[in-house]
């Protein structure tokens, strides 16, 4: 079951912060339109963008504006909403604002258009957190996916299937209630055929939810390794960009340093690491500590070595355990983790292929030797397909809901197969539906709709 609108009036500055030719303020509520027509001084007609003067209650103009004026339901939020269109100076969009609160309205919490729309119907939550991916988008084919979720094809999809768990529950229920019939109903292939189509769908859905993710929210790799091993010019080289500090002295990157790249359209959020190793010095300990907690959240760990300090195959094996063991990477990080041999430009040593089942690669930040082959290497480990096939945005809420709903689906083929046990199918359909239906928000908490509208920024 969804709120009841708040019905008090939000305003908020909805374009960015800084200059700009044009500035919009967006109010919504019962109030919306009358504190624009005390500000404007004229009637405003629904859809009609009218060139009005805003001015205070000492008839004092604050700007001159573009006023237009949505009546509810045929709005974003599906209140009445009017957006003043005036100039884009922080100043002017401020004293406009002020003014618009001095009349009654209330300064917008992050997220709140959003939610509104959403409370009123206007949109579903997969519609409504495609909004703000399509504003947070770090690459076209993450534009193409939000754009195609906000015109509701994840919720399409989610509600044709949320739709046939229904039936087949509706289904099994029946079956149970009628035990006298001569047919045994849930043994007749039916039930077990259906939850097959359903089981397919699923990872079908699945599939295509990962790689809007991935999309969305980037793979995360963590640049581990010694001062001066090359870690910020490795940075530089896969984002092109002068951005990390790069110096001849050890120890220079003390922070952890993040990085958005893109390769082939996959984006990339990289962290530079003060190296992970234990150290007496304050300042560094608490480094050691945020790398730390950077490599658990990791996806792919690369470890740096200078392979100038390296003479021999036997010298390189040995480092290279060293090194795991320095950085503290404990057996389920291990599997993240790749090895790179920095500097080769300078090194005649020829590494393998692998270090136990860890790939190792060649590589010259300086010159760029290797470093294709590694950005291929992190697209496969992302499981990235190319771009092109449009699918559409999705986050870790909507997986994580997904494994949920499959879990209860497999679950229920077990309970048909193994017992026959039509109450344990009926109950595991019926949290397959709610699991879904987290998705879509039709079966949503506060706690997640606050959680999920506080990470949108204000003015949206
Ligand atoms: P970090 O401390 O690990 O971040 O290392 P830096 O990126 O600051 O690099 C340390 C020094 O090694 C700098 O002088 C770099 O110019 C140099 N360097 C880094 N990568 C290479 C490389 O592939 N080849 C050569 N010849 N020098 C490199
Ligand atoms: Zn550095």
């Amino acid at each position: 079951a969804k709120l009841a609108s708040d019905s008090d009036t939000i305003a908020a500055i909805a374009t960015a912060n800084g200059r700009a030719g044009i500035g919009v303020i967006r109010l919504s509520g019962n109030n919306a339109l009358a504190i624009a027509q005390q500000l404007t001084q004229e009637s405003l007609k629904p859809r009609y963008a009218k060139l009005c003067l805003l001015k205070n209650r000492d008839h004092h103009v604050l700007d001159e504006a573009i006023v237009l004026y949505f009546k509810g339901p045929h709005s974003f939020t599906g209140e009445d909403v009017v957006e003043l269109q005036g100039h884009g100076g922080p100043i002017i969009l401020q004293r406009v604002l002020r003014e618009v609160v001095a009349l009654g309205a209330r300064l917008a919490e992050p997220g709140e258009f959003s939610k509104r729309a959403f409370i009123n119907d206007k949109m579903d939550l997969t519609q409504a957190e495609a909004v703000a991916d399509l504003i947070d988008a770090a690459s076209e084919a993450a534009v193409d996916n939000a754009l195609s979720s906000l015109q509701g094809t994840f919720k399409q999809l989610i509600n044709n299937l949320v739709e046939s768990v229904i039936q087949l529950r509706v289904y099994v229920e029946a079956a149970i209630d009628f035990p006298e019939e001569e047919i045994d109903f849930l043994s007749d292939g039916k039930v077990e055929n259906d939850l097959s189509t359903i089981n397919q769908r699923l990872i079908d859905i699945q599939q295509q939810a990962k790689q809007g993710a991935l999309l969305q929210e980037g793979l995360k790799v963590v640049i581990a390794g010694r001062p001066n091993a090359g870690k910020s010019s490795l940075l530089n080289a896969l984002s092109q960009q002068e951005t990390a500090i790069v110096t001849d002295i050890a120890g220079t990157t003390r922070d952890v340093l993040h990085e958005n790249i893109q390769i082939d359209g996959l984006p990339i959020r990289v962290t530079d690491t003060a190296g992970i190793r234990e150290t007496d010095n304050i300042v560094e300990k608490m480094g050691v500590e945020r790398a730390k907690t950077e490599i658990e959240k990791a996806q792919v760990i690369l470890v740096l070595i200078d392979s100038t300090t390296i003479d021999t195959g036997e010298q390189l094996q040995a480092e290279l355990d060293k090194e795991v063991k320095a950085l503290g990477i404990d057996q389920q990080a291990q599997s993240k983790m790749c090895f790179v041999l920095n500097k080769i430009d300078l090194s005649l040593i020829t590494p393998g292929k692998y270090h136990d089942n860890n790939a190792i690669f060649g590589l010259s930040a300086k010159s760029g030797i290797g470093l294709e082959e590694l950005k291929q290497y992190l697209k496969q480990q992302a499981g990235f397909k190319n771009v092109g096939e449009t699918g559409f945005t999705a986050r870790e809420r909507h997986l994580i809901a997904l494994s949920k709903a499959k879990t209860m689906v497999e679950s229920a083929h077990h309970q048909l197969l193994s017992a026959n046990a039509g109450e344990l199918v009926a109950e595991d359909l019926r949290q397959a539906q709610e699991s879904l239906s987290e998705i879509t928000g039709e079966f949503s908490s506060d706690d997640l709709l606050g959680e999920i509208f506080s990470s949108f920024c204000i003015g949206k």
